[in-house]
């Protein structure tokens, strides 16, 4: 067994535990429904904590949980100056009317 995440947020956690069990990493949450008790631990004890059965797991879950947690697109969206839509910054021209997003507008 190896911990190998901690997050405040229950409802990630248990996200990011579908995210390894849907790699076919065998994992459990701990910690994450304590209800009551809470108050009376440390706080940073009672937050949920992803843990594998398998050791060696230990690596490929990290780099999942890491892979999980980056913004799939790190570009920011930007406005097609043709036509006005918005487009995910991934794409390199504008999905409505083909223009290139670093394209001067027409007619200036
Ligand atoms: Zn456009």
């Amino acid at each position: 067994m190896k911990r190998v995440h901690v997050t405040a947020d229950p409802i990630h956690a248990g996200w990011l535990l579908s995210v390894l069990e849907g790699a076919g990493i065998d994992c459990i949450l701990r910690n994450g429904y304590l209800g009551g008790a809470i108050g009376e631990l440390p706080l940073n004890e009672c937050w949920p904590e992803i843990w594998v059965i398998d050791d060696a797991d230990e690596v490929q879950a990290r780099r999942l949980i890491a892979e999980a947690e980056t913004p799939r697109s790190p570009r920011e969206d930007w406005v097609c100056s043709g036509c006005g839509e918005t487009v995910e910054g991934e794409f390199a021209a504008c999905w409505q009317c083909g223009r290139a997003h670093d394209e001067a507008p027409a007619g200036g």
